[in-house]
This record gives C-alpha cells, sequence and structure tokens, in this order.
C-alpha cells in the first residue's frame, strides 16, 4: 500500500468528520475520503491525546557506546533513574545503551584488560 503524501481531517457540516488522503503523481492529485464511522473519531481522539502524553513524558537519548549513533526513547523518569537514582543507590551512573551488543562492546571498552588505540578505539588482539 502506498503512503499518502498528505493525510489530514476534513469536517464539513453536510458529512461530518472523514479521514482525507492525498496521493500526489505526475498526472496529478488523487484524493481518497472515508468518513469516520461508529466510535472510529472517539477512537482516534483518544489515540492522539495518549500519543501526545506519551511524546511529553518521552525523551531522546543517544546509546552510551561512542561507536554507536542510535539514539533510545525513554521516558524522563527512567532517565532520571539513570542519572540520579542508580548513583545515589549504588554510587555509579548507570549508562542506557540502544542494544546489548553495545553494552557489551562498552564494558570491553573500559575493562583495563585491553589496549586501546590513541583514539580510544579497541586495539584488536590476537588470542
Ligand atoms: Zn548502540
Amino acid at each position: 500500500m502506498m503512503t499518502p503524501d498528505l493525510t489530514y481531517i476534513r469536517c464539513t457540516p453536510e458529512n461530518g468528520y472523514s479521514l482525507v488522503k492525498v496521493y500526489v503523481s505526475a498526472t496529478g492529485l488523487k484524493e481518497f475520503e472515508t468518513p469516520f464511522v461508529g466510535n472510529e473519531l472517539i477512537r482516534l481522539h483518544s489515540i492522539i491525546e495518549q500519543k501526545k502524553k506519551i511524546n511529553q513524558d518521552m525523551c531522546k537519548i543517544p546509546c552510551w557506546n561512542p561507536n554507536c549513533g542510535e539514539t533510545i526513547i525513554i521516558s524522563y523518569e527512567n532517565k532520571r533513574d539513570f542519572l540520579i537514582r542508580y548513583f545515589r543507590n549504588y554510587g555509579k551512573v548507570v549508562f542506557p545503551f540502544c542494544s546489548k551488543k553495545c553494552r557489551d562492546e562498552f564494558e570491553t571498552m573500559i575493562s583495563e584488560e585491553i589496549p586501546l588505540t590513541k583514539n580510544g578505539e579497541l586495539k584488536h588482539v590476537e588470542p
């Protein structure tokens, strides 16, 4: 299924609320209008409200592996746990990673047994 180029909700006195999808192509615009039926509009409204709440409660932070460019979406509560609560309870900051692979790689990097190159990358050591 193609993704519409534009999606919006139209409200007219004669048809009420409907979902409008617009597709743009070389030959012009194609518009598909689907009226909301039953409680679809109420459900959509509650989904939008939940999404707004989720967006307010969440933030993006970088993966703590310096070789990784991923970001992680976590709640502010989790962020406070990572940066403050764990430090107060366990005396150390707990870093968030995007994956177990990144965490394992980071733990190898900070382990003193593995030598690093001048720019902080892991030296490849033959076993
Ligand atoms: Zn990562």
